[in-house]
């Protein structure tokens, strides 16, 4: 059996940014594992454009070297915004090539505790033993689908996470379900690849961001209203970036706003290639059923649609309970709220030694922890608590 200090499961942008800052923090051994990337590369449309800023885009490490102008620098490819998806797919790995180049691809299978700590079965029977695990393994997971199409075939719907490629889909006709980002970025780029397209959404219309981009670009006025990572509206969004702030208001109140930050909304420069695309809102889907070879969906007003397809923008719901490598007596361990792991300071939850990053720290740090902005704060934050603890803990054998 192979040991290490701190095995981190998933190289996305949280597990790397946390790589980063626990390796600069020098003598501790390291492990990251599974594809560098991957979950953008797989689950995410080819030709998506980012919808955070550039500003919220940068994976973190401790002194801020490797941003995206250090890797334009570096590499002499262009930084654009919208930043193009292919392109942070790039920087995310000449990040990774920094600062942890001895990644290991392999997926961890199953996570158990042990007296040492933990033990992490790894793709292809390895075993490796670690006294610290962070799971940084994103939401792919936790993709959504609403129930009247639990039943329907693979063939003729699934969730949008299950697309990289959606030029499959030409000359067909989809129907696009949900109302966000995912979902408008879909119905054009399917449009854009010669699908017929009819977005189908249960909120009464379709919220459009930054159609006065003045308040975002005017300074002082945008750096009053909006924090750089933007996330959330105005005012809101400087709450949000701030975790440490946002996790002290009263319960009732966290719940409220960060649903509210990331209610479903399209970037506004989505709105030109949208506007070909036939949008009803108010609608909800009341069932799909196979037919020869198609789907009818009929929705509550009582009309029906036949299509090709249904894709399935819906989002994605954190329950831990699905992620496959928890093993069962551990996860019993783990106290949870609506399938959230509750965290302490350093993104621990109760198993001591066990930490959660992204997503599923939501609950205990806001909205942030949903995007790539958030890597800066957890990383450090994490890092911050478990240096203390290896002073007081001696973590190394
Ligand atoms: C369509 C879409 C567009 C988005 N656009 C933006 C955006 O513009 N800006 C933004 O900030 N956020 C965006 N997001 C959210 C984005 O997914 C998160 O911000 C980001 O992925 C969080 O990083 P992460 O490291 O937590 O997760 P991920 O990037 O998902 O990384 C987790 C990694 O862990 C790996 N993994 C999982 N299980 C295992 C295992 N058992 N063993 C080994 N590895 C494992 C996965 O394969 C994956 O590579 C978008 C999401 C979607 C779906």
């Amino acid at each position: 059996m192979t040991a290490c200090d701190v095995a981190i499961v998933g190289a996305g942008p949280y597990g790397l940014s946390v790589a980063a800052h626990l390796r600069a923090a020098n003598g501790l051994d390291i492990r990251v594992f599974g594809e560098p990337m991957s979950f953008w590369e797989r689950h995410m449309p080819k030709w998506m454009l980012l919808r955070s800023p550039l500003a919220g885009s940068h994976l973190s490490d401790p002194d801020k070297a490797l941003t995206l102008q250090a890797y334009q620098a570096a590499t002499g490819k262009a930084i654009t915004a919208p930043l193009p998806l292919s392109r942070f797919i790039d920087y995310g790995r000449w990040f990774q090539s920094q600062v942890v180049p001895d990644t290991d691809p392999r997926k961890v299978e199953c996570i158990d505790k042990n007296g040492f700590g933990f033990r992490l079965l790894l793709e292809g029977g390895e075993v490796w033993k670690a006294r610290r695990v962070i799971v940084a393994a994103g939401i792919e997971t936790f993709a959504w689908k609403p129930e009247e199409f639990w039943h329907v075939p693979r063939e003729l719907a699934s969730h949008s996470c299950d697309h990289c490629d959606l030029s499959r889909f030409a000359e067909k006709k989809v129907a696009v379900i949900g109302a966000g980002q995912s979902a408008l970025e879909s119905a054009a780029l399917l449009h854009e690849a010669g699908a017929e397209v009819e977005v189908l959404a249960r909120a009464p219309f379709v919220r459009w961001l930054w159609r006065q981009k003045w308040f975002h670009t005017f300074q002082p006025v945008a750096r009053l209203l909006y924090a750089p990572p933007d996330v959330g509206q105005a005012g809101l969004s400087h709450l949000v970036a701030r975790p440490n702030l946002f996790r002290r208001l009263p319960r009732s109140t966290q719940d409220r706003w960060g649903k509210r930050a990331i209610r479903p909304a399209g970037a506004a420069w989505l709105h030109p290639r949208c506007e070909p695309i036939r949008i009803t809102t108010g609608r909800a889907v009341t069932s799909a059923v196979p037919r020869g070879g198609r789907l009818t969906l009929t929705l509550n007003d009582g009309t029906s649609r036949h299509v090709d397809y249904a894709l399935l923008a819906t989002g994605y719901r954190v329950d831990i309970a699905r992620y496959p490598f928890l093993a069962s007596p551990l996860l019993k361990a783990i106290p949870r709220v609506d399938g959230y792991p509750k965290l302490n300071d350093r993104f621990e939850c109760s198993v001591p030694g066990l930490h959660f990053l992204g997503a599923p720290a939501a609950r205990s740090f806001g909205p942030l922890m949903r995007f790539v902005a958030g890597a800066e704060f957890a990383s450090r934050n994490l890092t911050r608590g478990v240096l203390g603890n290896v002073k007081s803990n001696s973590l190394h054998n």
